[in-house]
C-alpha cells in the first residue's frame, strides 16, 4: 500500500509500505478514506515534537473496516468508523486509576509518532479504539472527532460552566473546534487570531446559523479581552504569557498545544493575587471520546475543513499549513485521502 513515513531529516516520503493484515484476535484493519494533518504532525516536521523514523504519520482518521481479527465482535467488513489514537495498555499504574491517559506504556503504542499511523490507505488498531460512525454522520464530519474529543478534554479540564465567557487564543483548526464545542457548552467564546486570512476563515465557520452570536473573532490587542476569560484555552501552546493576560479574575488558564521547545515566564504573583489557575490537561483519555462522537451530530465539524490533498499531494498540503518555510497559512483543517478511498468520501 501507499504510506506516508517519516525520513530522519524529517521529511515525509511517499513510499510503498507492507499493508496491515490481523496479527492479534482483536484487530481490525481499517482502510482509511480521510485522515487529518493534525498541528501535531506539523510540529514533528518543523522539529517541535519527536517522532520515531519510518513510522507511518497521522492520527485523525477515518475509514471503513476492511478485515478483522479472529476475536473482533463489535465490527464486520465495511462498517465505518473513526479511529481513537489513544492506545492505552490497561494495566499499568496509572491506568488502573483511570487515568488512561497518562499510561506509562505510551512507548510504542502513539499512533502516528511511534506506532504506524493513518496517512496510508490502511492502518491496524484493536477493537477497543475503533468507535462506529452514527448512521446519517458524513465522514467529512466524522474526520474531526479526534480534534474534538481533545477539545472537549480540555474544556472539561477548564471546568467551564454555561454562562462563562471563553478566550480561545489561536484561530488555527485546534481552536476553531474548541470554540464550537465551549459554545454548546453554554458559553461565550472571543475566538483570538492575529492573522488576518485565518481569522476570516474562522469568521466564515461561525456564520452558520447554528452558532447565532455566540462566538466572535478579535485580534490579539482587542482591549475587550483583557481580564476577560472566566476560562482562557491556550490552543497554540506557547501563549500562556498572552493567555494570563486575558485571563478575568480567579480565572483559570488551560494549556493545549503540544510543543516541546516552548517556555514561559509566569509572576507568581500574579497568579497569587488574581486567584488564577494554570490547568494542564494532557492527552485525552479515552473515556471522552464516545462523547466526542455524540456532540458532533450537533456540531457542523465539517466546516472546518478547507483543503483536502491526495496523499501523494503531500508537500502542498503541509504548505496550506505553512510547514514549509516562506509558506502562509491559507487553511484551517487539512484533509489527506489516500488512493483507494473510492466513492466513498
Ligand atoms: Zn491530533
Ligand atoms: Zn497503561
Amino acid at each position: 500500500m501507499k504510506a506516508l513515513t517519516l525520513s530522519a531529516d524529517r521529511m515525509l516520503a511517499l513510499v510503498e509500505h507492507p499493508k496491515p493484515e490481523p496479527r492479534a484476535a482483536d484487530d481490525v484493519i481499517i482502510r482509511v478514506t480521510q485522515s487529518g494533518i493534525c498541528g501535531t504532525d506539523r510540529s514533528v516536521l518543523v522539529g517541535k515534537f519527536p517522532a520515531e523514523t519510518g513510522v507511518v504519520m497521522g492520527h485523525e482518521a477515518v475509514g471503513v473496516v476492511d478485515a478483522v481479527g479472529t476475536g473482533v465482535t463489535r465490527f464486520a467488513v465495511g462498517d465505518r468508523v473513526i479511529v481513537n489514537p489513544t492506545l492505552y495498555c490497561g494495566n499499568c499504574p496509572a491506568c488502573l486509576k483511570g487515568h488512561w491517559n497518562f499510561c506509562g506504556r505510551k512507548a510504542g503504542t502513539e499512533v502516528g509518532l511511534d506506532y504506524d499511523g493513518s496517512f496510508a490507505e490502511f492502518i491496524r488498531l484493536p477493537e477497543l479504539f475503533c468507535h462506529a460512525i452514527p448512521d446519517g454522520m458524513s465522514f467529512d464530519r466524522a474526520v474531526v472527532v479526534e480534534p474534538l474529543a481533545c477539545a472537549l478534554n480540555n474544556i472539561e479540564a477548564g471546568r467551564l460552566t454555561a454562562g462563562e465567557t471563553v478566550v480561545v487564543v489561536g484561530g488555527g483548526p485546534m481552536g476553531v473546534v474548541t470554540a464550537m464545542a465551549a459554545q454548546l457548552y453554554g458559553a461565550r467564546v472571543l475566538l483570538v487570531e492575529p492573522d488576518p486570512v485565518r481569522r476570516e476563515l474562522g469568521r466564515q465557520v461561525f456564520e452558520a446559523p447554528e452558532f447565532g452570536d455566540r462566538v466572535t473573532l478579535h485580534t490579539p490587542d482587542d482591549p475587550l479581552l483583557t481580564e476577560n476569560g472566566d476560562l482562557v484555552v491556550d490552543s497554540v501552546g506557547n501563549l500562556l504569557e498572552q493567555s494570563i493576560g486575558y485571563a478575568a479574575l480567579r480565572g483559570r488558564v488551560v494549556v493545549m498545544g503540544f510543543n516541546s521547545n516552548a517556555t514561559a515566564t509566569v509572576r507568581p504573583l500574579t497568579l497569587l493575587q488574581r486567584g488564577l489557575q494554570i490547568i494542564g490537561a494532557g492527552d485525552y483519555n479515552s473515556m471522552i471520546f464516545p462523547k466526542a462522537v455524540e456532540l458532533a451530530r450537533r456540531l457542523p465539524l465539517e466546516r472546518v475543513v478547507t483543503h483536502r490533498f491526495d496523499l501523494a499531494d503531500h508537500e502542498e498540503a503541509f504548505k496550506a499549513l505553512a510547514a514549509v518555510p516562506g509558506a502562509e497559512y491559507a487553511a484551517l483543517k487539512v484533509v489527506l485521502v489516500p488512493p483507494r478511498s473510492g466513492a466513498d468520501v
